[in-house]
């Protein structure tokens, strides 16, 4: 290795390109930047105003020549130049650019459903943005190894990740999917029921950031022996078109939520009904394991234990596990077992 070489090693980056939020992990450092996969364009000349945060805040409270975009929202990829601006934006923010020659690998994940199209968009944007070497690996397979389960060995280990647009439910074996389960309805349903349930009961227009904001601090997915709490709430009453405060109470947030609740657990359901017998005698005995923000609904693990009979488990950092786990796998590029990992790998010249 010549002396060049050595001092212009690069950062590789980790990334989970999420529906609701951006995670970048840079090997030797951990996760650098978490921020939402939001973009605030002004739409006379297309111009990227603010990305992130900054955009987030601007979500519903945009000027006419303003929309704030949320480039993956419905599932996977809804709009690929703003994805890709948005990823080249991030990826520039963190990158120690000190030595423009030295391109840094990567490896991202992404939904195990998505299609080749997708796929490209994302190795594009990538590349764009400066990488090296792209390498693809699924969410699911990249959230286990984040939540610290024994992905390498041969014991079925069920993994279900709930984001702001999916919920992708996965067994998965060796370092490999043997089944998985996605569904377009995660976080992003359970704010919306609110937002309908407010509207239809309340008469009170709210919109999307506090919807979310009543399912962090007051919603559940199963009732606790706790006293249920009750929040304020400000929006705009639909009859005298004024704003207005109402309080709200956890029960009823709670059954606002149950059809989308019900969809994510009959995906479960079926998966579990697919499982080959002996990787289910490993489900049975190891449990399940919930990772992604969607995780942190008070009580979902409690609702998905009851309704499955198995013993389900939130994972530590539940909404980083798939940016951790891409940081696993670059922290171990040299262990040929890791090969198996990736999806696709495309290195650029
Ligand atoms: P993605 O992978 O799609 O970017 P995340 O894993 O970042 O999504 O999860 C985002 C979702 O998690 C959002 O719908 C957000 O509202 C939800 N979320 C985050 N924290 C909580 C919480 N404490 N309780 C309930 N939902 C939460
Ligand atoms: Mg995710």
């Amino acid at each position: 290795m010549g002396l060049f070489s050595r001092f212009s090693f690069s950062r590789d980056m980790g990334i989970d390109l999420g529906t609701a939020n951006t995670l970048v992990y840079v090997s030797g450092k951990g996760i650098v930047l978490q921020e939402p996969s939001v973009v605030a364009i002004n739409k006379v000349n297309q111009e990227v105003l603010a990305v992130g945060l900054e955009a987030k805040r601007m979500l519903g409270r945009t000027p006419d020549n303003v929309i704030a975009i949320r480039p993956l929202r419905d599932g996977v990829i809804a709009d690929f130049d703003t994805a890709e601006a948005m990823l080249k934006h991030f990826i520039k923010r963190v990158h120690d650019n000190r030595n423009p020659l030295v391109r840094p690998r990567m490896v991202i994940g992404i939904p195990s459903g998505v299609t080749g199209v997708e796929r490209r968009a994302v190795e594009e944007a990538a590349k764009e943005a400066g990488a090296s070497e792209v390498y693809l690996i699924d969410e699911p397979v990249a959230a286990a190894i984040g939540a610290g389960l024994p992905v390498s060995e041969p014991t079925g280990n069920m993994i279900i990740d709930i984001g702001g647009g999916t919920t992708e439910v996965a067994v998965l074996s060796l370092q490999g999917t043997v089944l998985s389960e996605s569904v377009r309805v995660a976080g992003d349903e359970l704010s919306d029921s609110i937002m309908l349930y407010m509207k239809k009961v309340h008469n009170l227009v709210v919109g999307e950031r506090t919807a979310e904001d009543i399912k962090i601090q007051l919603g559940s997915a199963y009732p606790t022996d706790a006293e249920e709490p009750i929040m304020e709430v400000r929006g705009l009453h639909l009859l005298s078109g004024l704003p207005r405060t109402v309080t709200i109470k956890a029960p009823e947030i709670r059954e606002s939520m149950s059809e989308p609740l019900s969809i994510i657990v009959e995906a479960v359901k079926r998966t579990l009904e697919r499982i080959p017998p002996e990787l289910a005698a490993d489900i049975i005995d190891r449990g399940i394991m919930l990772a992604g923000g969607g995780a942190l609904l008070k009580g979902l693990d409690t609702l998905i234990s009851h309704e499955t009979g198995i013993v389900t488990h939130v994972a530590d950092n539940a909404e980083s596990c798939v940016a951790l786990g891409t940081g696993r796998v670059l922290e171990n590029f040299k262990d040929k077992d890791m090969e198996r990992v990736f999806k696709s790998h495309t290195r650029y010249e």
